[in-house]
């Protein structure tokens, strides 16, 4: 066992700092005595997840409220600052990593936050302090939500909406309550994506908006299905995990932040003194470490240019 250094470099503000005193940062001790910045660990989060997450925040603070005041900073859009002025916020929808908050004026603030943009939420009159650039303000008499350094800002009609070129692309949201894993198998055994290999599928936004790369390797592994497989070719059984896995892992991975083992093997992990990075997944970032379920040595492979994670012994089945 290394010594552990108390003193360890916050990677938010660049301090040293006692790591007992900088809630910045979840320090892990591994061999390496490595530190992770909070910040990485949400960082994996899949797109959908995290805008969820965002799009929770948000909703707080304005759902059903009026605006009394609204800021864009794009020149193009100030011509709606006058029509959404005391308008009221009636809903805030996700669509992968796009974010739709909806008035009762008909239109609708379309945003992406690619890969810089943040959405932030503040008492009024205390605002964040930041270097980044404010994008939209909306303001109710108590609250505001922030959106900085996003570049894909839109306000549109209804009409506009659903001819949007990105969200017509989109499939549905693996966070949206109304989708059931009866319409998931529906959707595997569509035409458009029935003879994919589920490595690939499975990072595919146009077949489930919201599944990243972590995502895909735990709905795979919690399945028993291999990678390689397609919805045509694997076992009526199979494809019945699948569709149940991508709803339940998802949406257990969003409502715990971010675990998809079962909270009682988390709770038995943590026992053991496991730290959070190395409890929370099945097999994603797991190669050369036995399986939970059945110790075999799980292997890394690379699909669609991202890290792809399996136990060979219970993903072997439905290899197709
Ligand atoms: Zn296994």
């Amino acid at each position: 066992m290394g010594r552990v250094k108390t003193k360890r470099r916050c990677a938010r503000t660049s301090q040293y700092r006692d790591r007992r005193d900088c809630l910045h940062t979840v320090y892990f001790f591994n061999s390496l005595n490595r530190h992770k910045h909070q910040r990485q660990l949400k960082s994996l989060a899949p797109p959908g997840e995290k805008c969820g997450l965002a799009a929770d925040r948000v909703a707080s603070v304005l759902m059903n409220e009026a605006l009394v005041e609204v800021f864009f900073a794009p020149p193009r859009l100030r011509k709606y600052v006058k029509a959404l002025s005391g308008s009221t916020v009636t809903a805030i929808d996700t669509r992968g990593k796009a974010m739709l908050t909806r008035f009762d004026t008909g239109l609708t603030l379309y945003s992406h936050n690619q890969l810089y943009g943040i959405w932030r939420t503040a008492a009024r009159d205390r605002l964040p302090k930041t270097t980044r650039s404010l994008r939209v303000a909306l303001h109710t008499a108590s609250n505001c939500a922030l959106l900085y350094s996003a570049t894909d800002i839109e306000v549109l009609t209804d009409s506009e909406l659903a001819e949007h070129r990105f969200l017509t692309r989109l499939g549905p949201d693996i966070l949206d309550q109304r989708v059931s894993a009866a319409d998931v198998a529906r959707r595997l055994l569509d035409g458009r994506f029935r003879n994919r290999s589920l490595g690939a599928l499975y990072l595919d936004q146009s077949f489930m908006a919201g599944v990243g790369n972590y995502l895909r390797s735990e709905i795979l592994y919690t399945a028993g299905a291999h990678y390689m497989g397609r919805p045509s070719t694997v076992d009526k059984n199979t494809l019945g995990r699948l569709a149940r896995a991508t709803l339940s892992v998802s949406r257990r991975s969003y409502r715990t932040r971010g675990l998809t083992v079962t909270q009682q093997l988390a709770k038995t992990l943590r026992r053991r003194g496991l730290p959070f990075q190395q409890h929370r997944f099945w097999v994603y970032r797991r190669e050369g470490l036995p399986c939970y379920r059945c110790s075999s040595t799980i292997v890394r492979a690379s699909v669609a240019s991202r890290g792809l994670f399996f136990c060979p012994a219970c993903q072997a089945s439905s290899q197709g």
